[in-house]
């Protein structure tokens, strides 16, 4: 079935009722840019720079990290890459980068913020990525974005290093809704942002108010919970006001049984394991997109991940 799912894997994915779903792939490096490619990915939705960042003494220079970036584009064939940029402290630990230790590390300098706390990074990575080429096919993704400030501060950067570079073309600029002041904001970051980009795993952590490594929290922590549907409901409608689209990039876009209440939700761009590329896209297209409109409904006003659950296996028959 595997073989058979993969096949037919290439190609756009449509609901039944023909509603376009991008089914795109989470990545590290240009060899599994090459197998999202083999399992049918429309491009990449999430390359994850953290890991240009570890496994090393220092900071990758931005020679190092525009050939990197370039190989991943160029593994591409055509499709465009989201590239974050480096999401360094909270769970992803980069120890010789200058960061002061954390009482609270989930919420201290982590993502965008510790690009603030070190000009030289952010600019050494926004450098790199405004020569790749073209810039067409890149979309830069910014991290644990609280509110338009974080976000306008990039792009005002942006402009001032590309103006130095001589480069006029700008790549689109998307923000991460991982941090439920995002997801309430939407509708202002959608006014400056090309894109969305929700972060199931951050979100559902800062939602909940549970440690996402944390062991005996784990069996709770599921991004079905109907808080996590309200705000993503909430991203999609703040979205909309602007015209802008809205992807999940967290662990939830590769559950199918997320699948249909994602659609429902009004997201219209999943970023998986390349992996699982076949069997979500087949997941599309066994879909009817307004039939999941109403199940999403329903499902917010459930109480519990385990309604939700409930609730989507008792209507996969129906559903799919
Ligand atoms: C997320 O938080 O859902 C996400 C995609 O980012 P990461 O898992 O890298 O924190
Ligand atoms: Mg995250």
């Amino acid at each position: 079935r595997r073989r058979m799912l993969r096949e037919q894997s290439a190609g756009q994915a449509r609901t039944r009722d023909g509603l376009a779903i991008e089914v795109a792939a989470n990545i590290a490096n240009a060899a599994e840019a090459r197998d999202a490619v083999l399992n049918g990915a429309d491009g990449v939705g999430l390359l994850r720079t953290e890991f240009l960042f570890i496994d090393r003494h220092d900071a990758p220079s931005e020679d190092e990290q525009r050939a990197a970036c370039q190989d991943v584009l160029d593994a591409l064939q055509g499709r465009s890459a989201i590239i974050r940029t480096l999401d360094a402290g909270g769970d992803k630990d980069v120890p010789y980068l200058p960061l002061p230790a954390e009482d609270n590390p989930a919420l201290g300098l982590r993502g965008i913020r510790t690009g603030f706390a070190m000009p030289a990074v952010l600019d050494a990575q926004l450098r790199a990525l405004l020569q790749v080429k073209p810039l067409s096919r890149l979309r830069i993704l910014l991290p644990m974005v609280a509110d338009v400030a974080d976000l306008l501060r990039v792009r005002q950067r942006l402009d001032e290093l590309a103006a130095e570079l001589g480069v006029t073309e700008r790549p689109q600029l998307g923000v991460m809704i991982e941090v439920p002041s995002a997801a309430l904001l939407a509708d202002q970051l959608a006014e400056h942002a090309d894109f969305l980009s929700i972060g199931t795993n951050d979100l559902t952590q800062y939602t909940l108010a549970m440690d996402r490594c944390h062991p005996a929290l784990a069996a709770r922590l599921d991004a079905l919970h109907p808080s996590l549907l309200r705000l993503i409901a909430l991203t999609v409608h703040g979205a909309a006001k602007h015209g802008k689209w809205v992807g999940v990039c967290g662990a939830l876009a590769s559950d199918p049984q997320a699948t249909p209440v994602l659609v429902g939700l009004g997201v219209t761009e999943l970023s998986v394991s390349p992996q699982l590329v076949p069997e979500i896209k087949d997941t599309v297209r066994r879909l009817d997109s307004t039939a999941c409109q109403q199940l999403a409904l329903d499902l917010q006003s459930l109480n519990s991940a385990q309604q939700v659950r409930a609730r989507l296996q008792a209507d996969a028959a129906a559903l799919l």
